[in-house]
């Protein structure tokens, strides 16, 4: 049988198991580990147009390799794109991603909410070269709106940000985006392509740490970009020489004119950005990725349903002060949750332990998270493993105490992403650490 998606669209979970494998010769079950660094020619001819861009392949293994491009036909797919690059992070990813579409005195327009390294890259090193950034609460549209600039290339936010997990109004600022001519990158690592498709919203480009969600068991570092194929490069062209221009490396050839709408990116990210600055996704990693994506809405579905469970849980509690999860009544961004996320809001979520945020808020986290059990303290989202956070002095520990309340963490704010782990155990193990804390707060209350 052949793969999926020639002649018509597979369904999603048709497609995050078989999508981009066109088994070859001996038939492997499984997509095959391509570890080589480079490939052979058939001949000295078919090398030089290669290397000319007059014909697409794989050279060497920086830029491509048959198990990343795998992993990047199956996320496109699932993301509705036409076309996706599979770098080494999900770092990797948001940078490549920038630095294709804004250069050198260019600027961006970002969400305060944004994962602490992406803020980290916008502000001090894409500032070290030349691209501004200017930060607004992503759900001010107004905000969004006055910081553009004719220098602005790009609008940048999270479609579920965390760990507060606001859900964005994806439409609203994809068309404020598109007002101002230029695109909206959405990062939907927390989302999940089962959750929610930014591009059937007006996103342009969504990226992935595939480290998270799309692997599902914390082993390997991963990144994606898509190309939606929506953004017109060619209407005004000005703006994108990158594109409409020369390429010069390429002689005369012109990106847009070569691999138009849904191909000049990820042929410019790919020829010029993982070329030059490498980094690539090993095939190893590529290949780690593609047997967590099989199980995504699985995985995905039962973990969104266990975290909803524990929140519902948590807000009845007298040691939880809040609960930041979207699927409950009162929530702020209750209503966009149910408008972007009809499936379930995602399994990372917050809570507020009662109290001051005075010097008492870190060793009062302390004594919760080093006590539980089945949840572990681990800096990641989106394993099968339940695991905690302190924000605060972890994950976004570089933020300003400014910052930091912009993206509504408190000092006593605890992260969670709950995992595959049967929910009763899962509650069990918050309530026995909280129990202390109940007590107290219960003494307090009186
Ligand atoms: C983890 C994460 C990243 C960075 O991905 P890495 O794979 O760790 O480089 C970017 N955005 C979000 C939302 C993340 O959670």
């Amino acid at each position: 049988m052949t793969s999926p998606g020639a002649e018509t669209t597979p369904a999603f979970a048709t497609a995050q198991v078989q999508a981009g494998y066109q088994p070859t010769g001996v038939i492997s079950a499984v997509p095959p580990i391509h570890q080589t660094a480079a490939y052979e020619f058939s001949s000295l001819a078919e090398a030089a147009d290669l290397f000319a861009l007059r014909k697409t392949g794989i050279i060497y293994s920086r830029n491509a390799n048959p198990t990343q491009q795998i992993l990047e036909e199956r996320v496109a797919l699932l993301e509705g794109g036409v076309s996706a690059v599979a770098v080494a992070s999900g770092q990797a990813a948001v940078a490549v991603t920038i630095l294709a579409l804004v250069h050198r005195g260019g600027h961006v327009v970002a969400a305060d909410q944004l994962y602490g390294g992406t803020i980290d890259l916008l502000q001090e090193t894409l500032d070290d070269f030349g691209i501004s950034v200017t930060f607004v609460d992503q759900d001010d549209l107004g905000a969004w709106r006055d910081a553009i600039t004719p220098r602005t290339r790009l609008l940048f936010a999270e479609s579920v940000a965390n760990p507060i997990a606001q859900v964005l109004d994806i439409r609203a600022v994809a068309d404020i985006a598109h007002e101002a001519g230029v695109p909206l990158v959405i990062d939907n690592t927390v989302g999940t392509p089962h959750l929610v498709r930014p591009g059937e919203h007006g996103a342009d480009f969504v990226v992935h740490s595939a480290t998270k969600f799309l692997s599902g068991h914390g082993s390997s570092l991963g990144g994606v970009v898509v190309d939606q194929g929506s953004f017109d490069f060619g209407a005004q062209p000005e703006r994108w020489p990158q594109f409409t221009g020369p390429y010069t490396r390429f002689g005369d050839l012109v990106l847009w004119e070569r691999f138009g709408r849904g191909g000049a990116f990820a042929a410019l990210v790919k020829s010029k950005y993982v070329h030059d600055l490498g980094p690539s996704l090993s095939p190893f990693n590529a290949w780690q990725i593609l047997q967590g994506v099989e199980t995504l809405d699985l995985r995905v579905a039962r973990q969104s349903a266990t975290a909803r469970l524990i929140a519902e849980h948590l807000a009845q509690h007298p040691a939880v002060a809040r609960v930041h999860h979207p699927s409950l009544a009162g929530n702020p961004w209750n209503e966009l949750a149910s408008r972007y996320l009809p499936r379930g809001a995602p399994s990372v979520f917050s809570f507020d332990l009662v109290g001051a945020e005075d010097e008492q808020a870190f060793p009062q986290v302390a004594s919760v998270v080093d006590e539980l059990r089945v949840f572990r303290l681990i800096a990641n989202i989106g394993d099968a493993r339940s695991m905690v956070a302190h924000p605060a002095s972890m994950t976004h520990s570089h933020l300003t105490a400014a910052q930091r309340e912009a993206a509504g963490i408190s000092l006593n704010t605890v992260r969670v992403s709950a995992g595959l782990e049967d929910p009763a155990d899962l509650i069990a193990d918050l309530d026995r650490v909280l129990a202390p804390l109940r007590e107290h707060a219960l003494v307090g209350a009186r």
